[in-house]
């Protein structure tokens, strides 16, 4: 699964906490996720933290 994260996003950092494998903050005071072969485990808090985010800033496909 990859992940996007979109301009709603309000940097509250709850995704890079939850999972960051894949969510790291930029220079922007937002949220980007990396792209990266991801496992079992990992994928599962990414989709957690997408679930999670307070503004549905999170996207996969
Ligand atoms: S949880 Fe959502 S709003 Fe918070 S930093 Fe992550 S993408 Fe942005």
């Amino acid at each position: 699964m990859k992940y996007f994260v979109n301009e709603n996003c309000i940097g509250c950092g709850l995704c890079v906490e939850t999972c960051p494998e894949v969510f790291v903050m930029t220079d922007e005071e937002v949220a980007k996720a990396q792209q990266c072969e991801l496992e079992e485990e990992v994928d599962e808090r990414a989709r957690e933290a997408m679930e999670d985010c307070p503004v549905d800033a999170i996207e996969n496909a």
